[in-house]
This record gives structure tokens, C-alpha cells and sequence, in this order.
């Protein structure tokens, strides 16, 4: 029974399973490794994942779900048409897909998956994963971190034992920075840091309206379709750019063709804030490793966005190292993910490491604000970046004269005021009323790998114990949600495998149809019309040949020839 291993991503999702000694990646039914993290739900209730939901998405924006991982562990659900999904059943439909493609390339059934999850992931977000994998019909006893992965194929890629990396993994909507030690076979984390909301996107958005600005238009003000096919045409332009020196975005504004040329010497100019902004993210998880760029042996490049050329370079001129790519950025994670899934398939070629969780925040409580006692201060207890489990303490006193009560405030986050940090749960306790300073309360954090938080608060005075444990439980599915959840998953028609190719073709035209004009629009006309003909024969070859003939052509007519 084979395990594999999945990174889940935002934007694309891959799977890795370890074989003859390595891990290497599973093609999906289109032979391509990436597929991309989009649901669909067409007119006859069919459900679509991967590429051709992405092309479908194009054209109906409303019927489609992406970048749900962002709402993984939270109450969010997505309507698309007549049926509500939550962020773990639109996750579960991706995993599910992988699953069965895995199961065809390899030949044998799949009922095991290591996922890869970002490091600051908080206990919800994590079980939410696990529940994907439950209703996707995998078992996933473990999680792996992103970064811990990256850093575990690096290593096993190399063959290397001990190294310090930094992890510079800049995804589509998110960066995550993170320093990770390899050494006598535990992976741990040193610190992550991170922007949620930083990623190919926004360079994607600076492009397309840089080029509004250009041809005297406002993107903001376009419809949501125009934005989309803008957006979508300067990703085109930008990932060109990765191999080419220059790339032409070309678009249609208020029914007219207009043009421009894009270098990467102009993303480095409309990216300005995104750079700073990258900038920020770095600086901060080396300091809060309290590491040097000497001290880092690699600087590992993940994500597709790290592909850009102008990326790696900016990377090398603030830590004046020379950033490497492993394999591809694209590949790192999944294979880190592949190479735990052959730890936990219990190969004999691979050694067993230790993973190590951190605490992605700082957890602490409210003191008195002598300036504005409306406003609590946070005093930490426990320091972001802590490796887990981890118990710490923090020594109180009473604030006034004969105070009688002391209530305690739990919070999570890094500002220096509660209000802007996130409570957790709260103590109330009766002390001995004495003089101000002279009762001495002992607060103790005691964090574990689950997410769950035990506070225990003694007073020393009285000599007794008050202990509340927080386990974060929004957002969850309780046993029997989650079964009945399973039995409506067995009900959704899910496109069956193969065909895909066809499939993806066929949205593509449509796209194309409603985009275009003129005869470019009668040359997708007829394209769909042979597949539609080709497929009404039933005749494979024929189909195939139609297709890949369309194909081209839908090609040609994208390019603008
Ligand atoms: P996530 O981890 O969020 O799922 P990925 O690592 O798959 O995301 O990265 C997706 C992002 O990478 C997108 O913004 C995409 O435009 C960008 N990207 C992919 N390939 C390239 C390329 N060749 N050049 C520039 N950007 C790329
Ligand atoms: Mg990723």
C-alpha cells in the first residue's frame, strides 16, 4: 500500500511518492505535476478540479472556488451554484483527484498521504487539513511543515547531514520565509516569518495596471471579467519573462487592441513595494533566529514565484548569497513531502528523522497599562519561533492595595497592545487582599505539538492552582459532521479520469469564444465544433488527434497570430 506525499498549495497542488531511493513526482492525467487548486461546478452539477476548472474559472468566476486554503480552519463556506462547500471539502476534492491519479500511475491503492502545511498553520488549521485528507479517503496521520520539507529534500537530495538553510518560499498569494537545521536527523525550525498576502499575484496586479495607466485606462475601474483577462495576460508576460528577456502584453481595452513591452527591468520597478516588502520578511526571520546570513549554509529557492528571475537576484543583493534551486522551486516541497511519505512507508534506504513543530506566534497576557488602563499591554510568555513542546513562565503581583480579584486575560500575537492581539480565554481568581507587591502569582504556558495551551496559575500566597486548558475548537467537524460530510461527498459526480485533455481543451475554446471577436472568435467557433464532432464518434485516436490539432490552434490563437 503506497503512502504519498501532497503539498496542498494555495495556488497549485502536487503529489511525490519515494521510490528506488528517491522521491520523485506523480504526473497527473494531464502528465503535468502541477495541478492547479481551483473547483468548479458546471451547469449539470458535474464538479471540476485542476486546469480545466481554472479555464472554466475564467469564464465563470461565480461557480468557481480557489485560494481556499487561506480559510482553512475558519467558518468561511463557498456557494458555488446550488451547493455550499467548506474550505476542507473543496481541499478534500483536490486531494481526492490526486489520489485517484496517483493510484492510476502507480498501480496500486493509495491509502495514505503525508500533507504539507505552512509552518504557522495554528491547531485548526492543521485538523482542518486532516479532515480534507479524511474525506478525500486518505488516512494522514502526519503533517509536515512546508519549510521542514523543503529543507528534508535538500538534505536527502544532496546527501547531506548537517546544514542550516533559509527558505524562501513565495507562492502565489503568500511568502513564507523560514530558517531551517538539518542535523543528526531532526529537521527543525529555527524561525518562520511571513506575509500572507504577497505573492505572483500582486505582481501580476502591478503589471496589468501599469499597463491600464499606460493606455490612459483605471484597472480598478474595468468590470471583474476584464480584470480577469488582464490579470490573467500579464501572468502570461510575467512567467515569459523567466526565460526571455522581454515579453509583449497584449490586451483588449474598451474594444481596442493595445500592446506593450515588459522587461524585467520594468518589474523591478512597478514590484518597488513588493520588494520592500520582501525585504521586511527576510530580515525578520534571521533575526528572530538569531542568525546571520553566515550562519545559513543555502538560501533555498520554493514556489513558482521564486522563478523569477528578478526575485533570486534581489534575494542575493540583500543577503549577498547567491540563492540555489534544488530540482525546481516549483517541485521542493511536494518532494520533501515524498520523502517523509517513504519514511512512513518504513523503506529501509531512508533514514527516520524527528520534525519539529514551533509556535508560529507569541502567547501571552494583559498587564495594566498605567497610561490608559482601558488599553492592556501584552506581556509574552511564550516567544514566537519557540520549538514545541515548550512551558514557560511569568511572575505577577497584585497591582493595588488589597486587590481581591485577579482576572487574567490569555492572548495570542505579536502587538504591544491586547486589543489588537487575539484572546484566547481568560482566568478569573480570588486572591488575599494584601498590600500592593506582596502576592506573587506564577503563570505557567505549557504549549504542545496538538496546538493545545495549558494555563496554569499559582498563587504562591494561597498555595493553590488554577489550570484552564485551550484547545481553539472553531471552525472543526465534530465526528458525526464529519461523517455525514463523507456520505455527501460519495454523492458528488466528479469528472471521471481521462478525457481531461479534451476537457481542458474544450473550456479553452469557450474562453476563447467569448474573449474574442471577429473571425478570431469564428476560428474558436470551429475548433469547438470539430472536437465537438470528433467526440461524438466515441472514436479515441480520432479524438486524440482532434484534439491535440485544436490544440495547436487555440495556441495560435492566443498568441495572436
Ligand atoms: P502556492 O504555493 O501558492 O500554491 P506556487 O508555488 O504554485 O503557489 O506559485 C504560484 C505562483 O507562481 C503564481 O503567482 C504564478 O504566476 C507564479 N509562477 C509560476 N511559474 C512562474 C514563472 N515561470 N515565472 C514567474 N512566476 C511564475
Ligand atoms: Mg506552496
Amino acid at each position: 500500500m503506497a503512502v504519498i506525499g501532497i503539498d496542498l498549495g494555495t495556488t497549485n497542488s502536487l503529489a511525490a511518492v519515494y521510490r528506488n531511493g528517491e522521491a520523485v513526482l506523480i504526473p497527473n492525467a494531464l502528465s503535468e505535476p502541477l495541478t492547479p487548486s481551483v473547483v468548479n461546478v458546471d451547469e449539470e452539477g458535474m464538479i471540476w478540479t485542476g486546469a480545466p476548472a481554472r479555464e472554466r474559472q475564467l469564464l465563470h468566476p461565480e461557480d468557481s472556488a480557489s485560494s481556499f486554503k487561506r480559510f482553512m480552519g475558519t467558518g468561511r463556506s463557498f456557494s458555488l451554484r446550488d451547493k455550499n462547500f467548506t474550505p476542507q471539502e473543496l481541499s478534500a476534492l483536490i486531494l481526492k483527484r490526486l489520489k485517484e491519479e496517483a493510484e492510476q500511475y502507480l498501480g496500486e491503492p493509495v491509502e495514505e498521504a503525508v500533507i504539507s502545511v505552512p509552518a504557522y498553520f495554528n491547531d485548526n488549521q492543521r485538523k482542518a487539513t486532516k479532515d480534507a485528507g479524511i474525506l478525500a479517503g486518505l488516512k494522514v496521520e502526519r503533517l509536515i511543515n512546508e519549510p521542514s520539507a523543503a529543507a528534508l529534500a535538500v538534505c536527502q537530495i544532496q546527501n547531506v547531514e548537517e546544514a542550516s538553510y533559509l527558505v524562501f518560499d513565495f507562492g502565489g498569494g503568500t511568502l513564507d520565509v523560514s530558517v531551517v537545521d538539518c542535523f543528526e536527523n531532526v529537521v527543525e525550525i529555527a524561525a518562520v516569518s511571513g506575509d500572507n498576502h504577497l505573492g505572483g499575484n500582486d505582481f501580476d496586479l502591478k503589471i496589468a495596471e501599469s499597463f491600464c495607466e499606460k493606455h490612459g485606462f483605471v484597472f480598478r475601474e474595468m468590470d471583474a471579467l476584464k480584470q480577469v483577462a488582464l490579470l490573467k495576460a500579464a501572468e502570461k508576460a510575467k512567467c515569459e519573462l523567466t526565460q526571455n528577456s522581454a515579453a509583449l502584453y497584449k490586451a483588449e481595452l474598451d474594444g481596442e487592441e493595445y500592446g506593450m513591452f515588459l522587461t524585467n527591468q520594468e518589474l523591478v520597478s512597478v514590484g518597488k513595494d513588493i520588494f520592500e516588502r520582501i525585504f521586511e520578511v527576510v530580515k525578520r526571520a534571521l533575526k528572530d533566529s538569531h542568525r546571520t546570513i553566515d550562519d545559513i549554509d543555502e538560501v533555498i529557492l520554493a514556489g513558482g514565484s521564486s522563478k523569477m528571475p528578478v526575485v533570486a537576484l534581489y534575494l542575493e543583493e540583500i543577503l549577498e548569497k547567491k540563492p540555489v534551486v534544488v530540482g525546481s522551486p516549483d517541485y521542493i516541497v511536494a518532494l520533501g513531502a515524498g520523502y517523509y511519505a517513504g519514511i512512513k512507508e518504513r523503506n529501509e534506504e531512508i533514514k527516520d528523522v524527528l520534525l519539529t513543530d514551533i509556535c508560529p506566534f507569541t502567547l501571552g497576557t494583559d498587564i495594566i497599562n498605567p497610561r490608559d488602563r482601558s488599553r492592556p499591554l501584552m506581556s509574552p510568555i511564550i516567544e514566537r519561533n519557540s520549538v514545541l513542546p515548550t512551558s514557560k513562565c511569568g511572575y505577577f503581583m497584585n497591582a493595588y492595595d488589597g486587590q481581591k480579584n485577579v482576572k487574567l486575560g490569555i492572548y495570542q500575537g505579536e502587538s504591544y497592545y491586547c486589543d489588537e492581539n487575539i484572546k484566547l480565554g481568560e482566568i478569573n481568581m480570588e486572591i488575599l487582599p494584601r498590600p500592593r507587591g506582596q502576592v506573587h502569582l506564577e503563570v505557567r504556558f505549557t504549549y504542545d505539538i496538538n496546538g493545545i495551551l495549558e494555563v496554569e496559575v499559582y498563587d504562591r500566597l494561597k498555595e493553590e492552582r488554577v489550570v484552564t486548558v485551550l484547545t481553539g475548537g472553531s471552525g472543526r467537524l465534530s465526528e458525526e459532521e464529519l461523517k455525514e460530510r463523507l456520505a455527501e461527498m460519495k454523492k458528488l459526480k466528479t469528472q471521471p479520469i481521462g478525457g481531461e485533455r479534451v476537457r481542458l481543451v474544450m473550456a479553452r475554446g469557450e474562453r476563447l469564444f467569448k474573449e474574442l471577436t471577429g473571425s478570431e472568435r469564428e476560428i474558436a467557433a470551429m475548433g469547438l465544433k470539430r472536437l465537438n464532432e470528433a467526440l461524438s464518434t466515441q472514436n479515441d485516436q480520432l479524438i486524440n488527434h482532434v484534439r491535440k490539432e485544436i490544440s495547436d490552434l487555440f495556441d495560435n490563437l492566443e498568441a495572436g497570430s
